[in-house]
């Protein structure tokens, strides 16, 4: 049995007028719902105070624990409309035990993973009307969070911890239809080790890649793939979404997991990939491999996976040549700067558009979330 969050109303609802404005065009994270879900925990009383109540800032002293040793986590979900009008969360159990794990890692308490899901099931059902009706890909966007909020400046774990979960309606990812992206794989930054954080989903990770990804752009490219920090030249992920890789003969191959965070859109991905004809296999792969794979077309397609774009195709790579690297048959020369082809390798995969299987996926996973095909594993949990 989860523990109930009490309902309190927020005085001040956002009118429907200005709503239906928002959800007319919301983007992605700049718009947040009426309410919100929390609940506080404290080393001598366990958790207390789980409610739904109206959206308002936290008071934080200044040495809150959080804002000196990012002793935090979250989580990413989604909810759906369908055709019928009931709204729907996708897998939400999966997310409720990964954020557990996640709490683990950072020493933080676990929260129950039943009232991880009341949390949300509740604030959907509270913040309904915000579940936009989908035109295409429209969908409400869940954060459960947790942070330390005790105030002490001792290296520690905290006595006090905030959990909540904010909501922010998402429009479509690809505003202009599914177009590809260029990873950038970075031979400067590692986004994890061995004995590491990088399966857990907390902010730490993040503020270390956002150097990463500003190399990328520099570069030229949209989003950052990194290798290993041991050196082996293996790939990882792209930081906020999985990697994974379709050959020539069938198999959608991706890295095993242990570094990387285990994606529940990429495990939703292995599991319908017989459907398409594809043979799932997690796996090391290293860059050597990839860069022959995809010039001599044993490397078919590429694409990221994850919540909020569901699946991104990739289109190309592009990584620092080594030194004595004189590149691999078939990698495209850089028509930039002179001199640039021996410093830079380039991949085109495919024809350099999204590949066939990758949309098909992609279209599988959305028909199931918005309850337009069938769920036979049992994926959709009904809200209201
Ligand atoms: C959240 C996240 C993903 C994708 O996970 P999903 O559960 O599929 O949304 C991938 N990589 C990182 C680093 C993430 O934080």
């Amino acid at each position: 049995m989860s523990t109930e969050f009490a309902v309190v109303r927020s005085g001040r609802p956002v009118g429907a007028e200005e709503r239906a404005a928002i959800l007319a065009a919301p983007g992605f994270g700049q718009y947040f719902t009426d309410h919100m879900a929390s609940a506080t925990w404290t080393v001598d009383g366990g958790w207390a105070g789980h409610r739904v109540g109206p959206l308002e800032p936290f008071q934080l002293h200044p040495s809150a624990a959080v804002l000196h040793y990012a002793q935090e986590i979250f989580e990413g979900l989604k909810a759906y409309r369908h055709g019928d009008g009931s709204v729907w969360l996708f897998r939400p159990e999966a997310n409720a035990r990964r954020f557990a794990q996640s709490a683990r890692r950072l020493d933080l308490p676990v929260l129950p993973e039943e009232d991880f899901i009341a949390s949300c099931a509740t604030l959907v059902e509270v913040d309904e009307p915000w579940v936009p009706v989908p035109a295409g890909e429209e969908s409400l966007y869940l954060r459960p969070f947790m942070f330390a909020s005790e105030a002490f400046l001792g290296v520690r774990s905290a006595a006090r911890v905030e959990y909540a979960v904010i909501a922010s309606p998402a429009g479509p990812y690809f505003e202009s239809g599914v177009t590809g992206v260029t990873l950038w794989v970075s031979s400067t930054y590692a986004r994890a080790s061995e004995g590491g954080t990088g399966a857990a989903k907390c902010g730490g990770n993040y503020a270390g890649s956002l150097a990463a990804q500003r190399e990328a752009a520099e570069h030229g490219c949209d989003q950052v793939l990194y290798l290993d920090s041991a050196g082996k030249g293996n790939l990882e992920e792209s930081g906020t979404m999985n990697l994974l890789l379709i050959t020539s003969d069938g198999h959608l191959v991706t890295p095993e997991l242990g570094t990387i965070l285990a994606g529940v859109t990429r495990d939703t991905l292995l599991t319908l990939a017989d459907q398409h004809g594809l043979t799932p296999i997690e796996r090391s792969v290293n860059i050597d491999e990839l860069r022959t794979g995809v010039a001599d077309g044993t490397f078919v397609e590429a694409f990221a996976a994850g919540t909020a774009a569901v699946v991104t195709p990739i289109t190309g790579f592009k990584g620092e040549a080594r030194q004595g690297d004189t590149g691999h048959a078939g990698d495209t020369g850089h028509a930039g700067h002179a001199g640039d082809s021996a410093r830079y390798y380039e991949l085109t995969v495919g024809d350099g558009t999204p590949g066939r299987k990758t949309v098909e996926l992609r279209e599988h996973v959305l028909d199931i979330q918005y309850g337009r095909t069938e769920d036979p594993h049992g994926w959709l949990h009904r809200v209201c």
